[in-house]
């Protein structure tokens, strides 16, 4: 383990050990990575004998209730709570925890943030930010193996779903030897691959296929199938009894075209944003796009909201993401996903 990593991580640990009332935030549409890592915070946190509340603003996927405790996650802070501390995990910025929860945060006595976003803009009292990690839920394997705190079984599946989604079923490009070390420890620790992975894959319902057809037929192709694209608009999702956040995982398809070096979907979101999600292959640094909107992410999977319809959102973004490639926007790391 490098010098500083040891020393970002004795530092979170002094703050663990230092506060007792935690309330444990993640990113807004939290995926499998965030909502691993709230519940395994929350879990490593109780171990350590602390009080911690986990939170989130929206909904999450059904597809990840089978985590431990996630019937407890709150959308609101408990004002009858005196939390000493909170700590943000997988959450690029501060911003990212939600317009409901950011005041909550930024008044915090102390703040504590975990993360593993490229762009990723540090923040405070105690911060460790690894970009090399995978996802966050390996992070906090580390923080369990340096508070020598064996995981039991629910803390291991939860970070194990969270390495398992953020590495794309360890097919992305940050799938690594470590990765693989890490998820050999948590399967002996009793996590379940066969079992995390059909309830994360296996458990769509008919209307998200549904809507998934209504999306890939959506898709064009750009610059000889560099780029292909597709959309999810609100009234595709009308009349169909799946959601916004069903569609998360769609993105995959359109990555999976053989000849694509970028994908991007744009969904609206009903406050008059459309998210652009992005994924890319090889050296194309969709992170850097995204920050031009004030979004970020990694290398290869990043995402902004751009205020406007969806027509005029998609073409102008096409262009902007077709010049961008033909530049060849990029960097020559490839550890990250
Ligand atoms: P998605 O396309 O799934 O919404 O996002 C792709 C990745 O980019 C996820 O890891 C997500 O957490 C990250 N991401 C999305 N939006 C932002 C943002 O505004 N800032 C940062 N730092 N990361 C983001
Ligand atoms: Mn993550």
């Amino acid at each position: 383990m490098s010098e500083s990593k040891t020393l970002k991580i004795r530092d979170i640990i002094t703050a663990l050990h230092n506060h007792e009332r935690f309330m444990v935030f993640t990113h807004v549409h939290p995926d499998g990575d965030a909502l691993g890592a709230l519940v395994a915070m929350q879990l490593i946190l109780r171990r350590m004998g602390k009080r911690a509340d986990t939170h989130t603003p929206d909904p999450f996927p059904s597809e990840y209730a089978f985590l431990a405790n996630v019937q407890e996650i709150k959308n609101k802070v408990s004002e009858s709570m005196d939390y000493d501390a909170a700590i943000l995990v997988d959450c690029g910025d501060l911003e990212r925890v939600g317009d409901k929860f950011l005041d909550t945060v930024k008044a915090t006595p102390f703040l504590i943030n975990i993360d593993h976003h490229l762009v990723s803009k540090p923040f405070g009292n105690a911060s460790w930010v690894q970009t090399s990690a995978s996802s966050t839920c390996e992070m906090l394997f580390d923080l369990c193996m340096n508070l020598s705190l064996a995981p039991d079984r629910a803390l291991a599946t939860a970070l194990y779903t969270g390495i398992l989604t953020d590495t794309g079923s360890f097919r992305f490009s940050n799938t690594n030897a470590r990765v693989f070390e890490v998820i050999s420890a948590l399967v002996g620790f009793g996590a379940d691959p066969a079992r995390i992975a059909s309830s994360v894959y296996d458990s769509a319902s008919p209307e998200k296929l549904k809507l998934l057809a209504r999306v890939l037929d959506s898709m064009e192709l750009h610059a000889s199938s560099r780029l292909v694209t597709a959309e999810l608009s609100r009234s595709m999702m009308s009349g169909s009894s799946s959601n916004y956040m069903e569609s998360e995982g769609f993105i995959n398809h359109l990555r999976s075209v053989k000849s694509a070096d970028m994908a991007i979907f744009f969904r609206e979101t009903g406050e008059g944003l459309i998210h652009v999600s992005m994924r890319s292959r090889g050296d194309i640094n969709v992170a850097k796009l995204a920050q031009r909107y004030g979004g970020g992410g990694h290398r290869q999977a990043a995402a902004c909201r751009i205020p406007g319809d969806l027509r005029s959102v998609r073409s102008m973004f096409i262009a902007e993401a077709l010049s961008y490639i033909k530049a060849d926007n990029g960097d020559t790391k490839s550890d990250v996903k």
